[in-house]
């Protein structure tokens, strides 16, 4: 089964701390082993996992996707966002953590990302939990 999140972002570029929300779809799931994958069905938007404690990373990560991927730089697609759809794929739509003891196995500095690259928007990530076989 898929459980989905509901993510309100509130500007264009923003990474969204999605941990706790996370933990609430695994807590609920009742699974103690096994792996959470989360996916995000979005073109202009993706996840990542990084450092959740120094909000200065999140600065970092974004100020350097604008240096390498600057809004306007001549691109064909003409709906104005290709800079967001590129962004995007850099990041990826997926990712993964591990699950024991009921708990996702995170670093100890790690928080899982929603990235809106093409925000404000009400978007959503998917998650499934697949236990492990007994
Ligand atoms: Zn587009």
């Amino acid at each position: 089964m898929i459980k989905q999140i509901s993510i309100k972002t509130s500007s264009r570029i923003e990474m969204v701390d999605i941990t706790s929300k996370v933990e609430e779809v695994v807590r609920d799931s009742g699974i103690k082993e096994g792996i959470c994958y989360i996916y995000v069905p979005h073109t202009t938007a993706g996840i990542t996992i990084n450092e959740g404690a120094d909000p200065s990373v999140v600065k970092d990560i974004n100020q350097t996707l604008r240096k390498l991927v600057p809004p306007d730089a001549g691109y064909s697609h003409l709906e104005g966002n290709a800079d967001s759809h590129i962004k995007t794929t850099i990041v990826g739509p997926n990712t993964f953590v591990f699950i024991e003891g009921g708990r996702l196995q995170l670093g100890t500095w790690q928080s899982i990302f929603f990235c809106e690259f093409d925000g404000p928007r009400s978007r959503k990530a998917l998650i499934k939990i697949i236990p492990d076989r007994i």
